[in-house]
């Protein structure tokens, strides 16, 4: 694995496919350089909102956030690059849209701190990524190639 593999998992909420951001968010990602590997719409049930956000449990905001997630459709996705989870996370911006800076995902996109436009996985768990994919994606569903613009989005590929 090149220093330019490193994959992450990546969620546009109920309220960014309601509100008909998939595009946007997609599109920032993908001119940033990043690689889309794997994308899934769907909408997560019950039990799979308690596996994702388990560390949640027990939190006065969980049984809303479960609500909110199992609301409606999602995009999941994982996408690749280097440093791919540190620099998606960045992207996103401060978990409240209202604390985040113009130019992030949230900080352009939201104002609410229920409704956050996007999840990303953290890049300070060290677990979360392989976690999350895991959870969403089997291998199978996770595409191999080379983006055509790699060698001019990457000094040394
Ligand atoms: N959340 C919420 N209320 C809170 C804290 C978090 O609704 O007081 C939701 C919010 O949607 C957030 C998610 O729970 O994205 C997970 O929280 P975390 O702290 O992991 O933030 P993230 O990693 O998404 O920035």
């Amino acid at each position: 694995m090149s220093h330019h593999d490193e994959r992450t998992f990546v969620m546009a909420k109920p309220d960014a496919v309601q509100r008909g951001l998939i595009g946007e968010i997609i599109q920032r990602l993908e001119e940033r350089g990043l690689k889309l590997v794997g994308a899934k719409f769907m909408q997560i049930d019950e039990e799979l909102a308690h596996e994702h956000y388990g560390e949640h449990e027990g939190k006065p905001f969980f049984e809303g956030l479960v609500e909110f997630i199992t609301s409606g459709p999602v995009m999941a996705m994982v996408w690749e690059g280097a440093d791919a989870t540190r620099q998606v996370r960045q992207m996103m911006g401060e978990t409240d849209p209202a604390d985040a800076q113009p130019g992030t995902i949230r900080g352009d996109l939201g104002l609410d701190l229920g409704h956050n436009v996007i999840h990303g996985s953290d890049h300070e768990d060290e677990g979360a990524n392989e976690r999350e994919i895991d959870l969403f994606f089997d291998d199978e569903e996770l595409v191999d190639y080379e983006r055509a613009d790699a060698v001019w989005v990457y000094e040394d590929e």
